[in-house]
């Protein structure tokens, strides 16, 4: 009898999810090395010598590490004991400004199944597996699992649009949209899918786990929808472009951004115009993630006597918001608290260039 621990190397086939999205460098685009990680240590699996203790408390069997927070969180709902998760963000970070270290690549060198966005979303990605030197982690291998297969991604360019002018990032379309916690439930689908793949003896036990996770989602998705219901059509301004499929699902409109395109800090001008922009739309709450600039938003919003929040664009860019979860319940009531101390709590009467 064997311990369900396996090396890559014993795996079988499966796990890659095509979508043939994933890995298209953009237009122009680079590696915007910024910030450093640190990881915790990678999680132990089970040694030779603990074979039986392995077997008999049934450790995990797969190896995973993931791009982000979210993505970890979401495979250890489904997979449960049966799988040893990382990440490779711890949280905070910028996922377009993540830079690949050596440590990052063993981590990944040790994994059985490399779970990431897909499209342009981590473009420190392909460097991290060309560091792992693991052929099956590569895209088109069995342990390279993109999750964006079978969302619906807004803000798709027009064929031909996707240049450097319109900002280096978002080439293929918006890529934060696991900030709709209904894709999370079509993610949980893709992963549970590749767990499945990688270790079919518990493949029962991840899908009962993955039923119980996505009626979970889509419980609260509906709570909130009936929490954000009364604010139904406010509008906010938003840092960078990392919230339309989390407005669109709980009502709110976005009428600026502090960028002036995705990835461009802004200028005096631009944020002149953000001010004038909120004044003419009558919009006070300017929505900021972790890693930008909280004193641009302040910035701007002061100057309309509204408020910037800070809102986790990641699980664990915030201590509030430690599981997937929880991220939508502190998004929703922190935005809920700005939008009722500015005074903007109700739909707007006037309407604005673009409403319906
Ligand atoms: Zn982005």
């Amino acid at each position: 009898m064997h311990c369900s621990f396996t090396s890559s190397g014993g795996r079988r086939a499966a796990g890659f999810s095509p979508g043939g999205r994933a890995w298209l460098q953009p237009p122009g685009a680079a590696v915007r090395a910024r910030l450093g990680n640190t990881i915790r240590p990678a999680a132990v699996g089970c040694a030779v010598g603990a074979l039986a203790l392995c077997v008999s408390q049934g450790r995990a069997a797969v190896r995973v590490v993931t791009t982000t927070p979210a993505l970890a969180d979401i495979t250890r709902q489904i997979g449960g004991d049966f799988v040893d998760i990382d990440s490779v963000m711890r949280g905070p970070e910028d996922i377009h400004n993540v830079q690949a270290k050596p440590s990052h690549m063993m981590m990944v060198k040790r994994a059985d199944l490399f779970i990431h966005s897909g499209l342009d979303a981590e473009l420190w990605a392909p460097l991290l597996l060309k560091g792992a030197r693991k052929r099956e982690l590569l895209p088109g291998g069995d342990g390279n699992v993109d999750v964006s297969r079978g969302i619906t991604l807004k803000e798709v360019p027009r064929r031909g649009e996707a240049t450097r002018a319109l900002g280096d990032i978002h080439a293929y379309g918006n890529i934060h949209y696991l900030l709709d916690p209904l894709n999370g439930v079509i993610v949980g689908r893709n992963i549970t899918d590749a767990l499945k793949r990688a270790d079919p003896a518990h493949a029962e036990a991840f899908e009962a786990r993955y039923q119980e996770f996505a009626a979970r989602l889509r419980d609260l998705a509906g709570r909130l929808e009936a929490r954000t219901k009364p604010y139904a059509g406010a509008r906010v301004v938003v840092y960078h472009r990392t919230w339309p499929y989390f407005l669109d699902r709980f009502g709110l409109v976005a009428v600026d951004e502090i960028e002036p395109k995705p990835g461009v800090s802004p200028g005096p001008q631009h944020l002149a115009d953000c001010v004038e922009t909120m004044r003419a739309t009558d919009t006070r709450v300017v929505i900021v993630e972790s890693f930008n600039s909280l004193s641009n938003a302040e910035s701007v919003a002061t100057r309309v006597g509204g408020q910037a929040v800070v809102l986790a664009q990641e699980v664990k860019a915030l201590s509030q918001a430690d599981t997937y979860e929880k991220l939508f319940e502190y998004n929703v009531e922190t935005l809920i608290r700005a939008l009722e101390a500015t005074g903007k709590a109700k739909t707007p009467s006037t309407p604005v260039a673009g409403d319906p």
